[in-house]
Order: C-alpha cells, then structure tokens, then sequence
C-alpha cells in the first residue's frame, strides 16, 4: 500500500476562485507511484471541487481524493450548519478528518461526539483520518504519559465501533507541533506508530495505517514518510503552497 499526504487547508483560502486554483495547480504535480494525495478544503468549496476533480482525466485522477475537514454524527435533520455523510458521499468524496485538536478546542468536541461522527462516517463508508495527540503538558511528563493518553483518546474516539481494515487512518498530530515549526523527533514518532499500531491490532484486531501531523514541510517530511511504520502525512500551513505541498508529495 503507497503513502498518503492529506492536505488540511483549515479556514484557507479566503475565495473559491483562489481555492480552485490552488486545487488545479496540486492535481497538476506528479504523484509517486501508489501514493494517494486528499485534499480537504473548506466545506464552502467542496462542491466545487469535487466537480473539478470530476472533470480531471483519468490519469490526474488516479493517486488524488478529496476529503472533508469534519463531517457530523446524524445524516439529517435540524442541526444548523452541519453536514453528514451522505452529503459529503454525494459529492463524491472519499475521506474526513475527524477530531482535529483545532476543533477539540475551539467547538468543543469531546471523544465522545467524535465517537459518533466515526461510527456514522464508517457506517457510510468514508475513510476516517482520526486526529489524536498530546499536549506540550503532557508530553512533559515523558513519552509513556504522551503514549497513554493517546491511547485513551484512541479507547474512547473508537469505541463499540465495528472498523474495517483499511477504513481508518490515525493521524498523530502532538498539539504542541501543529502550527508551531516544532516537529515531533522522528524517532519518537515511530515509537508512536509502533504503539498505536499495535495497541489497536491487539484490542480491535485491525491494521490502521498511520500519518504524522506537526509543522510538516518539504524539507522534513521526507524524516517521517519514509519511516516504514510510517504511512504517510497530514499537512497543514505547508499545504497552501503548490510548488511546498508538491515537493512533500514526492518525498514519499
Ligand atoms: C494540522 O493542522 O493538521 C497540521 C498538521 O498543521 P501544520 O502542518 O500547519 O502544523
């Protein structure tokens, strides 16, 4: 199975004609072979690029998915603002990132919404990218603090939840390393992967594929992507910039 760099665009750009542009110029870069490259705008300008994405040939379209930056836990209903899965399936899109620790803190969300959102995404069909991660506090107290607490949000984020191999996509993105310029050490990260991968394979009996998140560039993320337990990346700020988001591609 190849790699897989997301690209979480946030609340960027601030038009659709911008968006577009950006979305043309990053379906336009080169893919490894076997990578598979998710672009997650904001949900104003899903639609439309989904439709770009459509209109892309068969060739460009291979390696490329599109992704939405949450999705909630009811299909439908009086909910303002909210959009399901189904929605989002109907567009055509493959993937969600669900609990970004961006929306842990500024919405609020608790492990146990996130746990719904997953459980209806993965009914549906979506592949998940699950965001978990430690803040600088807690890594303070060492690794194996930082490993148990990503564990729990992991014990709570998935429980009761029937997962299929291949649906899931852990995204370990330490809160202290998002936006920051600090990155995980490479060497911790694996360690990380190591763990998660293993915890699930034991109490879940499935095979998760991991991704780090944390102030990934082009010059770094070559550290972390090609680590074999590694499985690829989530990316944000460098994410805005085609000629930057192109190069991470093909660190792979
Ligand atoms: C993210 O928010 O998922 C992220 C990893 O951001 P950045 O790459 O900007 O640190």
């Amino acid at each position: 199975m190849g790699k897989l760099i997301a690209a979480n665009w946030k609340e960027h750009p601030k038009t659709e004609a911008e968006a577009l542009a950006l979305f043309k110029a990053v379906a336009k870069k080169e893919r490894p072979d076997g990578a598979e490259v998710v672009i997650c705008p904001p949900f104003i300008y899903l639609e439309e690029i989904a439709r770009e994405f459509k209109r892309l040939t068969p060739d460009r379209r291979k390696g490329l998915a599109v992704g939405g930056q949450d999705v909630f836990w009811e299909e439908q209903g009086a909910y303002t603002s909210e959009v399901g899965p189904a929605m989002l399936r109907s567009l055509g899109v493959k993937y969600a990132i669900v609990g970004h620790s961006e929306r842990r803190r500024f919405e609020k969300e608790t492990d146990g919404t996130i746990n719904k959102k997953i459980a209806l995404a993965a009914r549906d069909g979506l592949k998940i990218i699950l965001c978990v991660g430690e803040s600088l506090s807690v890594r303070e107290k060492g690794a194996a603090v930082a490993k148990k607490f990503v564990g729990q949000q992991l014990l709570k984020d998935l429980k009761n939840i029937p997962l299929k191999t291949g649906q899931l996509f852990v995204a370990y993105e330490p809160i202290w390393a998002i936006g920051t310029g600090k990155n995980d050490r490479p060497e911790d990260t694996r360690d990380m992967a190591v763990f998660i991968k293993s915890s699930l394979k034991k109490t879940r009996r499935i095979s998760v594929r991991f991704l780090y998140g944390g102030s990934v560039n082009s010059k770094n993320a070559a550290d972390y992507v090609q680590l074999k337990e590694v499985d690829g990346a989530l990316v944000g700020g460098a994410s805005l910039k085609a000629e930057e988001f192109g190069k991470i591609i093909n660190s792979v």
